[in-house]
């Protein structure tokens, strides 16, 4: 097992990272209730080593949260914060999100708030989850008018990695995650990138390979984890270098928004399109050179990742670029009106571009979406 510190203004807190290392029942000895809200999925395939660990006691309560995006709403919310409240939380409760991105985002807002804050714990089950979502405190749910848009800062007090759950992802859901882990080198560690280009990309994009290869799933999940928490350690609340982890993400959700988030393109997908395009475009205005370009290009034909939007929808799905930019402008990113991008300037640098030549970005997207 390996541990890393996430240290931030507000906390500071472990991440530990191997194979079978679910806390024991030691591990909340100085809890009263512990709550731990498991995927349903991960409770099909999990839920039996799991609840095995904990049954000796009646302080243990499971509450099953649906699998989907659709389970970040406001009413989910409310329906499992009354039965958690039925149940008896108090000050001294503490709620477990065990399950990807989802549960955990739902489980950490819902733990900074019931009684002002409880304590969290994350058990994330998704390679995206383990490598991005359950490190660095950013806790939300879902309104109409967009995804994440209410939610909080909350640290989790410990984060467990454990490497066995990702056995039982589908190939989809596990080559989605590998977008955040390349974002990792493509944003801030160019020796990542290469690493991950000459040997490790294949056991993280299909289920089967990670058997064959544990240790390059653990190696790449440590580095990612390594450098979320370098980047939040000196940016907890996104004023500065934070916003960088949202390489291709502004790009990305106008995907996953116009989609209306109904699963044509998981989150990862639509990032892994986002990046590639925010690649291209940071050449095209003369950011990135060509063979830097032409080297990212080089990594997503290798591994079959879709660098180009046609290459992941069918025919039947028509992108325009007014209302791609419209959406673009949607995003929670977009400051004062104006649009924010995150670029690259080489492979294993990226910055933050505010002023965005808005007349290039339409051409560009007009082009792409041709
Ligand atoms: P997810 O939580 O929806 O999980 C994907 C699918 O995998 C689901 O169907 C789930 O049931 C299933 N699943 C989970 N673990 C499994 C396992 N071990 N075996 C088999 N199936 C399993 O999706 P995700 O990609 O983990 O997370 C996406 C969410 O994360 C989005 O809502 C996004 O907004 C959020 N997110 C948050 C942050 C953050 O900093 N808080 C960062 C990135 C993404
Ligand atoms: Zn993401």
């Amino acid at each position: 097992m390996q541990t890393l510190t996430v240290k931030t203004d507000s906390t500071s807190y472990n991440i530990d990272i191997g194979s079978d290392i679910l806390p024991d029942a030691s591990f909340f000895d100085g809890y009263s209730n512990v709550f731990f809200l498991i995927d349903e999925n991960v409770d099909k395939r999990h839920g039996q080593r799991i609840k095995n660990i904990y049954n000796q006691d009646d302080k243990y309560f499971f509450l099953s949260v649906k699998s989907g995006e659709g389970s970040k709403s406001f009413e989910n919310f409310q329906n499992l914060a009354n039965r958690i409240l039925e149940l008896g939380l108090d000050r001294k409760s503490a709620l477990v999100a065990c399950g990807g991105g989802v549960t955990g985002d739902l489980t950490g807002f819902l733990a900074s708030t019931l009684m002002r804050g409880v304590d969290f714990i994350q058990i994330p089950t998704t390679l995206l989850a383990q490598v991005d979502s359950s490190v660095g405190g950013k806790t939300a749910i879902n309104v109409s008018q967009g995804k994440n848009l209410v939610g909080s800062f909350y640290q989790p007090k410990h984060v467990f990695i454990d490497l066995d759950f990702l056995k039982t992802l589908s190939k989809r859901v596990l080559r989605s995650g590998y977008a955040e882990v390349l974002k990792y080198g493509l944003i801030y560690d160019s020796d990542f990138f290469d690493w991950l280009n000459q040997s490790a990309t294949n056991s993280l994009v299909s289920p089967e390979m990670i058997d064959k290869n544990p240790d390059h799933l653990r190696l790449a999940i440590y580095r990612s984890c390594e450098i979320k928490a370098e980047i939040v350690s000196q940016d907890e609340k996104e004023k500065g270098i934070r916003a960088l982890l949202n390489l291709g993400h502004t790009f990305g959700h106008a995907f996953e928004a116009l989609c209306g988030y109904d699963g044509r393109v998981e989150h990862g997908e639509a990032v892994l399109l986002g990046m590639s395009m925010a690649a291209r475009f940071s050449n095209r205005i003369g950011k990135l050179s060509s063979s830097s370009l032409a080297d990212i290009q080089s990594h997503y034909e290798t591994y079959n990742l879709p660098w180009h939007y046609s290459e992941h929808f069918d025919e039947e799905i028509k992108f325009d670029a007014e209302s791609f930019l419209k959406t673009m402008y949607k995003d929670k990113k977009v400051a004062q009106g104006s649009l924010v991008l995150i670029l690259l300037t080489e492979i294993g640098q990226a910055y933050t571009e505010h002023n965005v030549d808005i007349d290039a970005l339409n051409l560009f997207l007009q082009e792409e979406f041709r």
